[in-house]
């Protein structure tokens, strides 16, 4: 067994007082490579640590569109300098509902990550909220670029137009939570060679449940039971293309 995780926030506080016990239970459970993806440039160096710590988490470094805004030209340089050790660009992408940076901003600092996966040739962990028809349009222009739409809750369409552009789909815990009929629907159409698995930790399970990457089982378990598949052949696939796709 040798499960992986393709998203959780490691770094996060949440975490800060017990991470070795939270990676101790999520290895007996078979999940032992854990994808930290990057949100702003105050987290980066917490997330170097973690790396160094524990040989089992790969870092992905970007600026998350729900703090672009914090950002200037200078840590665009750091980001370039730290992609030089890492396993994807993000999290990086769109998110149009309410509250969020104004959607200039968001485009500006989405492409400006693009054109890094690009110039460092690595996949791209993609937020996409309310945004789907806008993220697809703008990776229509870096045709070479591959990753994953994590997170995703969008319908068997707008998964289709991102596998069409080579992504992968990320299915996560909010099914656990939701279970909506979409989501349903969607797992009923989305073949199984399509789809990372993640937990989304310490969020997806909400407000005052913490999340943790051993919940990766149930959401195998879900997977399987509305696609059709067994389980262990879920996480081992699954497990499989983010191992192909980080080059883990
Ligand atoms: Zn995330």
């Amino acid at each position: 067994m040798s499960w992986v995780d393709s998203h959780c926030h490691l770094d996060h506080k949440a975490f800060a007082d017990d991470l070795t016990h939270v990676l101790q239970q999520a290895m007996q459970a078979g999940i032992d490579k854990f994808i930290v993806p990057g949100t702003a440039f105050h987290a980066w160096e917490q997330q170097q640590a973690l790396e160094q710590k524990y040989p089992n988490i790969y870092l992905a470094y970007g600026i998350h569109p729900w703090f672009c805004d914090l950002h200037t030209e200078e840590h665009l340089q750091q980001l370039d300098d730290l992609l030089n050790h890492a396993v994807a660009v993000g999290e990086c992408g769109l998110d149009l509902s309410p509250n969020k940076p104004d959607i200039k901003t968001q485009i500006y600092w989405f492409e400006a990550q693009l054109d890094l996966a690009d110039k460092h040739a690595l996949p791209v962990i993609i937020h996409s909220v309310q945004a789907h028809h806008v993220v697809v349009d703008l990776l229509a222009k870096h045709p070479g670029l591959h990753g994953v739409v994590h997170g995703f809750t969008g319908n068997i369409q707008q998964a289709q137009a991102f596998i069409e552009r080579g992504f992968h789909i990320g299915i996560g815990t909010r099914l656990i939570k939701a279970a909506s009929d979409k989501t349903k629907s969607l797992l009923t159409k989305l073949p199984l060679e399509h789809i990372l698995l993640e937990t989304d930790a310490p969020d997806g399970l909400g407000k005052d449940a913490r999340n943790e990457p051993k919940e990766l089982i149930v959401v195998a378990n879900i997977v399987a039971k509305l696609g059709g598949h067994n389980t262990e052949d879920v996480l081992h696939l699954c497990s499989q293309h983010a191992k192909d796709l980080l080059k883990l």
